[in-house]
């Protein structure tokens, strides 16, 4: 796969972020049967009364010493497959201790970064790095608690979510989508949480714009699985893995990594993600 990036990803990128994933899901594997997960009734009505993602609304109990040890643990593989930037990284082991980690926690599901950038701060550490250590280290919880709940959102995204580029489950902010080979169904795809809920092939995952001849795809020469869509109206994209042309699925949160060289095309093109714009969440 990697011989058809146009634009060179720095040596050991994708390796990182591959061996990353695979840590992620030994520890989702571990924590099965750690995390308590009620699952709640009728969470698509839940999610459609209060307009919310369900984790808001449900809460989810972690317990502060596995979230501990599960970030001690990230932290050392962090430092063995990043030597270029361990002594950042001790930094933060050596603050551990101190952490409150029942209200680290609580803001990491309210995805609060305000507050976990300023303490960041507070403690002379890079926010970049400590909020995608803090972050990286719930994700696992987060997929445990998603999977329970991708049928029902599979079945009712439609009529009980309209915020197509946020998470219906765990409010995280997606870019991805793919379209399923069997039938050309545009799914979106969380990177945070793992699950995937169906959106309109046709239509501006950004402002619902759906006028014939105001969407738009571009791919690249040579590969014609991974897309960009555009929309003319808000000038915002998406980036897509059609599963289409070779018959086979991807590994999403890889793909989305991998095809950096579609935002910077189409940044370049003067469109955009709308990452910034947290005012229409
Ligand atoms: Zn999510
Ligand atoms: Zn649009």
């Amino acid at each position: 796969m990697p011989s058809k990036i146009p634009v060179q990803l720095p040596s050991g990128y994708m390796e990182f972020f591959s061996s990353l994933e695979s840590w992620q899901n030994e520890q989702q594997i571990k924590l099965q049967a750690a995390v308590d997960v009620e699952k709640a009734e009728e969470p698509q009505r839940k999610i459609a009364k209060h307009r919310r993602p369900l984790i808001i609304t449900t809460g989810l109990q972690i317990d502060p010493v596995l979230y501990r040890q599960v970030l001690d643990d990230l932290l050392v593989f962090l430092i063995k497959q990043r030597p270029d930037i361990a002594s950042n990284l001790e930094i933060i082991q050596k603050e551990v201790p101190d952490f409150n980690f029942p209200v680290l926690i609580a803001r990491l599901i309210e995805q609060d970064m305000d507050y976990l950038e300023q303490l960041a701060h507070s403690l002379k550490i890079s926010p970049e790095l400590f909020i995608f250590a803090l972050d990286h280290a719930i994700r696992p919880f987060l997929r445990v608690y998603a999977a329970h709940y991708q049928a029902d959102i599979l079945e009712h995204t439609y009529q009980n979510w309209d915020l197509p580029t946020i998470c219906p489950i765990c409010g995280s902010r997606s870019h991805f989508s793919r379209l399923r080979a069997e039938d050309g169904r545009r799914f979106m795809f969380c990177d945070r949480c793992f699950i995937e809920w169906e959106t309109r092939y046709l239509e501006c995952v950004h402002c619902g714009n759906d006028e014939p001849g105001k969407i738009n795809y571009i791919s690249v020469e040579n590969d014609t699985s991974n897309q960009l869509y555009t929309c003319e109206k808000c000038r915002g994209y998406l980036k897509t893995y059609d599963e289409r042309p070779s018959g086979l699925p991807t590994d999403l949160f890889l793909a989305n990594i991998q095809t950096i060289y579609l935002d910077l095309l189409a940044e370049e093109k003067g469109y955009s993600n709308h990452n910034n714009d947290w005012s229409n969440k």
